[in-house]
């Protein structure tokens, strides 16, 4: 079954998001696999995003990543990486439609709420990095 490893950032987390962000989840049909509050380090934070190390932004990314704790999270379903990613809306919210995640609640690229793996390659590298012992099976 695919799984998905999404994570609600430090601004979902302090702004009381969690529940709500989870409830759309479940609502939808997916199943809980893994779920922890972590306060990240800046190494840890730097693998995660890796693939963006060359991006003029990277350091301001991994600064709001380990600027508070972080709820990270598998979710397992059917298509739940292209249908998470859906549910999630555009990198940029002014670009998210409303009834999205990032659409409902954000307003800057900077602050958009939550991470989601955007391929099944993805998927697997960041689940191994934030469970390394795995999901609940
Ligand atoms: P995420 O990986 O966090 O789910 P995403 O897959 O929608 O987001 P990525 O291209 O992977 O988008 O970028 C990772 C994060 O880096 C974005 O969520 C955003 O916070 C930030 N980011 C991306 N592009 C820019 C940009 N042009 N300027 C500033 N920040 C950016
Ligand atoms: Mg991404």
């Amino acid at each position: 079954m695919d799984q998905s490893f999404i994570m609600i950032k430090p601004d979902g987390v302090h702004r009381g998001l969690v529940g709500e962000i989870i409830g759309r989840f479940e609502k939808k049909g997916f199943t809980l696999k893994g779920l922890k509050l972590q306060i990240v380090e800046r190494g840890f934070a730097e693998k995660h995003y890796e693939e963006l190390s060359d991006k003029p932004f990277f350091t301001k990314l991994v600064d709001y990543i380990i600027s508070g704790p972080v709820v990270a999270m598998v979710w397992e379903g059917k298509n739940v990486i292209t249908t998470g990613r859906k549910m999630i809306g555009a990198t940029n919210p002014s670009n998210s439609e409303p009834g999205t995640i990032r659409g409902d609640f954000a307003i800057e690229m900077g602050r958009n709420v939550i991470h989601g793996s955007d391929s099944a390659e993805s998927a697997k590298k960041e689940i191994a990095l934030w469970f390394p012992d795995g999901p609940v099976s």
